[in-house]
């Protein structure tokens, strides 16, 4: 057993985020573990790019207020407690409400080294078009 050093909070880059976003490394497995948890910080507005996740993931909100969207779904909003699960191969991104802040622990697998699938595919940014605030949520 050893205690894992606090990671830095790094910046999301600017290829995969739009706005002010933040992860920390929470977990990274040793292998034979694939496992991966991030605590993600949103600023409000901000949100990831399109992308999806080769093993699937899963988002568990623990502060604010965030949105959440598959591919030709409706606009979901998160609050804290609320989990969500997107499977495999999804296009989906996840974010801030425009007027709240929101951090959610990301939760997630890499996919086995020998199959080459990346972790993560990422696609094009969220439009302002697209992102929005639902009514009636
Ligand atoms: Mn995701």
């Amino acid at each position: 057993m050893h205690r894992i050093p606090n990671s830095n909070s790094t910046k999301g880059p600017a290829d995969f985020f739009s706005g002010e976003v933040y992860f920390d490394v929470i977990a990274k497995g040793e292998e034979p573990s694939r496992l991966r948890v991030n605590t993600v910080r949103f600023a409000p507005c901000a949100r990831t790019a399109w992308h999806t996740h080769a093993c699937g993931q899963t988002l568990h909100v623990t502060d604010g207020i965030g949105l959440v969207q598959s591919r030709g779904g409706e606009v979901l909003v998160m609050r804290p407690g609320d989990t969500v699960y997107t499977p495999p191969d999804e296009w989906h991104w996840h974010g801030a409400a425009p007027d709240h802040f929101m951090t959610h622990l990301a939760m997630w697998e890499a996919p086995d080294p020998a199959s080459g699938d990346a972790e993560t595919t990422w696609g094009e940014h969220v439009t302002d078009a697209e992102y929005h605030y639902p009514e009636g949520q």
